[in-house]
């Protein structure tokens, strides 16, 4: 057997405290969980409208596992593209006011999928650097030349833009940033890709169910359409509560993804009830528009809560909050002594994040009452810990 070198990777990863442990979930999503057998205020999950356990997803679902069944038994070119698969393209695509929709089986490889049959060596992509790894992934995937500017930092963007030669160029960027909560500035970003005659895509993963009229996300909210963000992507497993994504935009782009996407033609569909089930969330989605101001009004209550207790927060209006540690043991630490006090949110270290800036990330969601908020603001003004910024 040839060395991999596995066990020193692994020592490594654990000296430099930077080894994962996955907590094992025994209920499922909501505030009030079961992790490892216990009670536990949850703190850390992505269903930001609360969707993940509701009662007509949960039946749509049900509903759809006895019709069709549970695999989808092939890729979508062979024979795993049912009705509910195209039903729910074409919802979405009326939804979301766009020419056509195609789904796939998870975010990560919608990314993939839509930058590797886009470009190819010798074309041009520019990232934000703190895009999601599949964005950044993808890139590699591509061949493309790949450069990444620095966060929101349009002025970085256009000089990179100004100096490039590629005759095709592709700007990506993540509608919220998944690990800050912050947006990209989306007018500005549309400006530059026109004047310099690059295509522009927007992963709107944090963004869709949670902003925009009925949900449908940052591009709505800012009155973009097509023309402005050719290529929009959105996740069903956040907001939504199921699983899966698709990519919105034009006709010829989706036959191009269909022909070309190699991670949307090489892999089994979506189980058709979970097409089903995302279905009967766009419902609900578009029509509890009270879950859209609990949100806020939760993200508010918090983020002023921290304010006052001088809990360092990060810029965000998002449903991702995260509180600002800096280093890795004090965030392995925070969260350790959370856990004791019965809160799960989970640490995020590097390399998700950059050196240095590991943090706590908050998640909040509309079905959080303002006594889950208060016990977790309690639970972190008990804890003594190093702000950064201060010694250790
Ligand atoms: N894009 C962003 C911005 C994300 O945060 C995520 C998931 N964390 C993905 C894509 C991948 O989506 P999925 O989990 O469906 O693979």
């Amino acid at each position: 057997m040839m060395n991999f070198d596995l066990e020193e990777r692994l020592e490594q990863r654990s000296e430099q405290r930077l080894f994962r442990q996955r907590v094992i979930l025994d209920s499922p999503q909501k505030p009030e969980a079961m992790v490892d057998g216990r009670p536990c205020l949850m703190f850390c999950s992505n269903d930001y409208l609360g969707l993940a356990n509701h009662p007509e997803i949960r039946s749509a679902f049900q509903q759809a596992a006895n019709v069709y069944g549970i695999g989808s038994g092939a890729s979508a070119l062979i024979n795993g593209h049912s009705r509910p698969h195209r039903q729910l393209e074409e919802e979405l695509a009326e939804f979301t006011g766009r020419a056509r929709v195609l789904l796939f089986s998870t975010g990560y490889m919608a990314n993939l999928g839509v930058i590797s049959a886009l470009l190819s060596p010798g074309d041009a992509l520019f990232q934000d650097r703190l895009n999601h790894a599949s964005l950044l992934d993808a890139g590699r995937l591509s061949g493309a030349r790949f450069q990444r500017y620095l966060h929101l930092d349009m002025g970085n963007l256009e000089r990179r833009l100004k100096k490039s030669k590629a005759r095709r160029k592709l700007i990506a960027t993540d509608g919220v940033f998944s690990m800050d909560g912050d947006r990209t500035p989306l007018a500005e970003l549309v400006k530059l890709s026109r004047q310099y005659q690059a295509g522009l895509m927007v992963d709107d993963a944090h963004a869709f169910g949670c902003i925009g009229k009925g949900g449908r996300g940052s591009l709505k909210e800012g009155g973009f359409t097509t023309d402005d963000v050719p290529v929009m992507m959105a996740t069903l497993g956040k907001a939504f509560g199921t699983a899966g994504a698709f990519v919105a935009g034009s006709e010829t782009l989706i036959e191009n993804l269909i022909q070309f996407a190699r991670s949307y033609i090489y892999t089994t569909a979506m189980p058709p009830a979970i097409a089903e089930a995302s279905r009967a969330s766009l419902k609900v989605v578009e029509r509890d528009e009270w879950r859209r101001q609990q949100l806020t009004s939760n993200v508010i209550y918090f983020r002023r809560s921290c304010e006052s207790l001088g809990i360092p927060l990060m810029a965000s209006d998002s449903a991702i909050q995260p509180i600002q540690v800096g280093s890795v043991e004090e965030s392995l630490r925070v969260s350790e002594q959370l856990l004791d006090l019965g809160v799960l949110v989970t640490p995020i270290r590097p390399p998700t994040v950059p050196a240095g800036s590991s943090r706590l990330r908050v998640t909040l969601s509309a079905i959080h009452t303002r006594e889950h908020i208060d016990r977790l603001v309690e639970a972190l003004q008990s804890i003594v810990w190093h702000k950064p910024g201060q010694a250790a």
